[in-house]
């Protein structure tokens, strides 16, 4: 029996069950064609003595279920990667339709009515279709500063809205209302007295984002000169491997769903959807990586299986 023929009984279990490549089936049955003890094998294990109780029994089936468990992995892997990149693309899609487009202020975006029994509401035109509204104090004034926008889901997909805001508000107290445009302009004074106030107020954007970024950056450069250095420690190697990828995938779902534009009026919402993208590319990573390390395996088994 030579090195062939052992290498041949390891593979019939699969053969028998049709689970090798076009490759591997033709090498097999070029061997059997020239092996009777491979071929009296083969039948043995095609023939019903398979499902008689035989001594020979386990060890056939050990390595068969061995290898149908890898397959399955296998297979569970793919199944995830794809499903992991799909969420990503659904993800990154919600992101960019569900992002506010805020409105400027113009005389016909709203409408500012005091009924005299405590209230001061504010209506808003059809076209918006949401808003918030922010309440702070400066010194005896109460200071309510509201935006108003509108996305592209809401436009195409849903019924746009009557939105209105209901400001308590009782005669004694002083009160203002602005108006934000968050384009740069200043803030627009829709209902109280100009008289008290510091100085005309231009809502900034938040700059978050780009600090995280570059936080990220700088990780990646770490780890990347920590794994220089280590580069004979296989242990350490493989945790920071894995932890490369933690602001590869950050610094990828920032591109994705804000591209290079660092600056955000709603900073808290965008960073959750770039943390959650970052999340799932950070698992499709990790999948992709043993995907691949799987089939580089594959392959150095198959140069193994060319040996004469
Ligand atoms: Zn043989």
């Amino acid at each position: 029996m030579s090195n062939q023929c052992n290498l041949i009984k390891d593979i019939l279990p699969l053969y028998v069950e049709d689970m090798v490549s076009t490759d591997t089936k033709e090498f097999v049955n070029a061997h059997l064609e020239h092996c009777a003890e491979c071929r009296a094998e083969l039948e043995r294990m095609r023939g019903p003595a398979k499902f008689v109780p035989d001594i020979d029994i386990d060890t056939d089936i050990v390595p068969l279920k061995r290898i149908k468990k890898d397959l399955f992995i296998r297979r569970l892997q793919t199944i995830f990667f794809t499903a992991i990149i799909a969420c990503a693309v659904v993800m990154i899609v919600f992101g960019v339709l569900t992002s506010p487009k805020f409105f400027p202020y113009s005389d016909d975006l709203l409408n500012v009515v005091d009924n005299h029994s405590g209230e001061i509401i504010v209506t808003f035109d059809d076209r918006v279709t949401g808003y918030t509204c922010t309440k702070e104090f400066y010194e005896e004034t109460e200071i309510y500063r509201i935006n108003a926008w509108t996305t592209t889901w809401d436009i195409y997909f849903s019924n746009r809205g009557n939105q209105n805001v209901v400001i308590p508000f009782n005669d004694d107290s002083n009160i203002q209302i602005f108006f934000t445009q968050n384009n740069g302009s200043e803030d627009v004074l829709i209902y109280g007295e100009r008289d008290n106030l510091p100085q005309a107020v231009i809502t900034l954007p938040r700059q978050i984002l780009l600090p995280y970024f570059l936080l990220a950056a700088l990780a990646l450069i770490v780890l990347s000169g920590l794994r220089l250095l280590l580069k004979n420690k296989k242990a350490i190697i493989v945790w920071i491997d894995r932890a490369i990828l933690l602001p590869i995938s950050y610094m990828a779902a920032q591109l994705c769903t804000k591209g290079i534009n660092f600056t955000t009026y709603s900073s808290q919402r965008d960073f959750c959807i770039i943390v959650l993208v970052a999340i799932l590319f950070y698992l499709a990573l990790l999948t992709g990586k043993s995907i691949y390390q799987e089939k580089r395996a594959d392959k150095s088994t198959e140069r193994f299986k060319e040996w004469p």
